[in-house]
């Protein structure tokens, strides 16, 4: 067990939010979308760039994931990606309708400023793009690069991120370089998330393009676990 989940598990009612998982479905392989049931007050917790870090039951460990408002009533939904034999994937491919998920409460992660912007990702950041799409129609420029392993599909648009451009990366090419080649004017603000392998390539790029109103947030990093 983590230090950060046996701390959780002790101080338990004190600082977890609790919810029904109201549904669970495999859109793919690869991801798992989570639907969960409002919270008795009927609120809609948190805003788009949130995080919330859950508890994962029969792994004694904590990953983070984002929200993304679901319902008027209230709901929320986590899409977590299936990458390998690892707690978080095991945790995602086990999880079932009717069961308890407790978690922190939302807290801020990624805030962007009104008005236009471009989130850049990889599988990690589909969630993010999801929540700020669905906040700000028409106003957000989403690009995600996935692994050619990666089963897809109709993730995007099952979460409401139809407009969003999804690259596939061959073995050959490293983190972040099959976005370079797409990601073409940018304007507005950048919000860059997903390996940290990634955000340092795309960073890079984009600053010798002259973009400079960057906000980036690594989502997890090579060989090492549970960085947030
Ligand atoms: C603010 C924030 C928001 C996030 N939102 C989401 C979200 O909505 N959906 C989501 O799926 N994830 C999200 N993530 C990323 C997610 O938390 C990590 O991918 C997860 O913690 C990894 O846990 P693990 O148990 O799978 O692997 P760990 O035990 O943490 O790591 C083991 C190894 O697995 C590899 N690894 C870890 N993650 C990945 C990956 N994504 N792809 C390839 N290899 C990987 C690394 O080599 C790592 O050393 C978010 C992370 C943060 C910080």
């Amino acid at each position: 067990m983590s230090g950060k989940s046996r701390l959780l598990s002790l101080l338990g009612g004190l600082l977890l939010s609790e919810r029904e998982v109201r549904a669970v479905r495999s859109l793919t392989s690869s991801f798992r979308l989570i639907e969960l049931a409002p919270s008795s007050s009927g609120k809609s917790e948190g805003r788009p760039g949130d995080k919330v870090q859950v508890l994962l039951d029969g792994q004694d460990e904590v990953r983070t994931y984002t929200p993304i408002a679901w319902s008027n009533d209230g709901a929320m939904a986590l899409l977590a990606f299936v990458h390998g034999d690892t707690p978080a994937s095991r945790w995602a491919e086990a999880i079932e309708a009717g069961q308890r998920l407790r978690f922190l409460p939302p807290q801020r992660s990624l805030s962007m400023d009104e008005g236009p912007i471009t989130l850049i990702g990889d599988e990690t950041s589909l969630a993010v793009a999801a929540a700020y799409t669905r906040s700000r129609p028409g106003r957000v420029r989403s690009l995600i690069e996935i692994e050619e392993s990666t089963d897809i599909s109709d993730v995007a648009n099952e979460i409401g991120l139809n407009d969003a451009t999804i690259v596939k990366r061959s073995k050959n090419t490293p983190r972040g370089g099959a976005l370079l080649d797409v990601i073409g004017d940018v304007r507005g603000p950048v919000g860059l998330t997903g390996g940290g392998e990634l955000i340092q390539r795309v960073r890079t790029g984009l600053r010798e393009r002259g973009v400079t109103d960057i906000k980036s947030k690594a989502y997890w990093i090579e060989g090492r676990r549970g960085i947030d």
